[in-house]
């Protein structure tokens, strides 16, 4: 399709024109949202904000739960202004800092969330807008408390190079920094995606990611307003309702975090005959490597393609993905180049030839126009025009990219490097192990270690012994983990990611060798303990 649509104003509009009856937005128990309804809802919130003193270029922080409401509030605050979603579990020394950085000139935050950022705001003198969900009207409906009439200015609409988005990265170990996406990052991505997909006004995205993530904003949200499809958009990846919602919304697709799909295919065996009426075209998954065990169990599962996808957010997400049939996906890789061009560099700044590993590039429409007020950032991470996205692979000779694993989260055992996804796929190899995340500890001698969290399937048992030596008849020395530790759960990020860096702190594992633990560790036995357990 080609696309004229320049901001993300235009494509609502567009599609309102196109098919104004068509579904747009959806939630579990909740009426449709066609596309002439999305439209005009945008248009009159777009101007109930004008009127509010809200004028492009401005920030509008919003904090809400996930859902139907959180989608339309972006589109409406990007279709005037730039919007920044919030993680609504923020706490307020961490709003403080977000609030600030992002210089926001308004909250807008959901009536029924109780958030300390009402507070925060009040102390910063920041304008706070309260967000009724209107429950008994179409998914994503809402009205603005203190609303005002609309602006006497005339509005000139936004322009490609305004800034829609704003998020800040997830930065483990230093200051997050600001990534700020113009109308035409947003645009170009949504693009992208929709074509990688191949959507169409019939499919349906069941939406589980965070809409403060740029994963579910764009990859679910955006992408499927550019195709004039619908999204379904849930509270959250709420696993015990996930069936369901499959079987009564008849979604075409998913996309999701492994770490969701690990749920998720917990569940699968007990769910067969949903599954099996169910309409899925394809799975997605992306923002954290899939073990290639998982994408062959889901796909068993699912019976049904899963693609996996390479984002970022300073690439409005989508860089790479695993192409559908009839090409084919590469297990343990994240595809082709889908959307920006990808290449290796050096240090030094060479483009390296095919086959080399060493850091992921990137340039292209998708990318961010640079760190907001960080020259220091943006001098390490633009070089000759490519974007260095801190993510080391390789290209293979049919051009499908590999990653290694990310720069930062390399183990340095004393010299010797380790990636932590290498032992995090061997170790997943074994029979009563559900999911692994390998990490650095620290080691008094050599500097970091290799240490493993590991989670076992229900069930099963095992020592810290027997994983050792399991990890040690298929890797090399210096690679296996000197320590295991076994969790109920791994340890995940707000946006359900895993999290390597830091870990070691958050377990108490400090240099000191730890006792090996002599009874094996047993895990849940049924789903009911399980679910107690979660
Ligand atoms: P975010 O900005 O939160 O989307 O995180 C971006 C980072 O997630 C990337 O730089 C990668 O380190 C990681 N990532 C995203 N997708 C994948 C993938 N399919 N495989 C491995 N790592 C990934």
């Amino acid at each position: 399709m080609d696309d004229p649509s320049a901001t993300l104003a235009d494509l609502a509009a567009r599609q309102a024109q196109q098919q104004p009856d068509a579904i747009a937005i959806e939630a579990p128990d909740r009426q449709p949202l066609t596309y002439a309804g999305l439209h005009s809802h945008l248009m009159q919130i777009g101007a109930g904000l004008l009127g509010m003193g809200i004028a492009p270029g401005d920030r509008v922080a919003i904090v809400l739960p996930n859902g139907p409401e959180m989608a339309t509030a972006f589109l409406a605050v990007a279709g005037v202004a730039a919007s920044a979603p919030l993680n609504p579990d923020y706490r307020a020394e961490e709003l403080e800092f977000y609030l600030s950085d992002l210089n926001a000139k308004a909250l807008i935050v959901g009536s029924t969330l109780d958030s300390p950022a009402r507070d925060v705001c009040k102390k910063r003198g920041i304008p706070v807008i309260e967000l009724y969900p209107r429950t008994d009207a179409a998914a994503g409906l809402f009205t603005l408390g203190n609303d005002a009439s609309p602006a006497s200015v005339v509005f000139q609409g936004t322009g490609p190079d305004d800034v829609a988005l704003l998020l800040h990265t997830s930065g483990s170990t230093s200051r997050p920094k600001l990534v700020p996406l113009t109308q035409a990052n947003l645009i170009a991505s949504a693009k992208h995606i929709s074509q990688t997909l191949r959507l169409t006004p019939a499919d349906r995205c069941l939406n589980v990611m965070p809409l403060f993530h740029i994963h579910g904003l764009i990859a679910a949200v955006t992408s499927s307003l550019r195709a004039g499809g619908s999204v379904i958009c849930t509270p959250g990846c709420l696993v015990p309702k996930f069936f369901g919602w499959i079987d009564t919304l008849r979604p075409t697709w998913y996309t999701a975090v492994p770490t969701m799909h690990q749920m998720i295919l917990g569940r699968a065996e007990t769910n067969k005959e949903i599954i099996a009426r169910a309409p899925l075209r394809f799975v997605r998954s992306s923002s954290a490597a899939l073990p290639p065990k998982i994408m062959a169990e889901l796909e068993k599962a699912f019976a049904c393609p899963v693609v996996e996808a390479y984002g970022m957010t300073e690439a409005t997400h989508q860089m790479a993905c695993n192409p559908l049939p009839p090409l084919g996906r590469k297990p343990g890789s994240v595809g082709l180049a889908a959307g920006p061009e990808i290449a290796i560099m050096d240090d030094g700044g060479t483009l390296l030839s095919q086959g080399a590993t060493a850091e992921i590039v990137i340039r292209g429409a998708n990318v961010t126009p640079g760190y907001e007020n960080n020259p220091a950032a943006n001098a390490a991470a633009f070089t000759n025009g490519w974007f260095r996205t801190g993510d080391q692979g390789y290209l293979d000779e049919e051009g499908y990219l590999f990653i290694t694993g990310r720069l930062k989260e390399i183990i340095n055992r004393g010299g010797e490097k380790v990636s932590p996804r290498e032992v995090d796929e061997v170790l997943l190899e074994h029979p009563a192990i559900a999911q692994v995340v390998t990490f650095a500890a620290p080691d008094a001698r050599l500097g970091e270690t290799v240490a493993a969290a590991v989670v076992l399937k229900q069930g099963m048992n095992l020592t810290e012994e027997q994983a050792i030596e399991f990890a040690g008849s298929r890797l090399a020395d210096f690679k296996v983990p000197t320590r295991v530790v076994f969790l109920d759960q791994i340890p995940k990020g707000p946006t359900g990611k895993m999290q390597r860096i830091g870990l070691a702190a958050k377990l108490g594992i400090t240099g000191a060798p730890a006792p090996i633990a002599a009874a094996p560790v047993t895990r849940a036995l049924t789903q009911t303990e399980e679910d107690l357990v979660a």
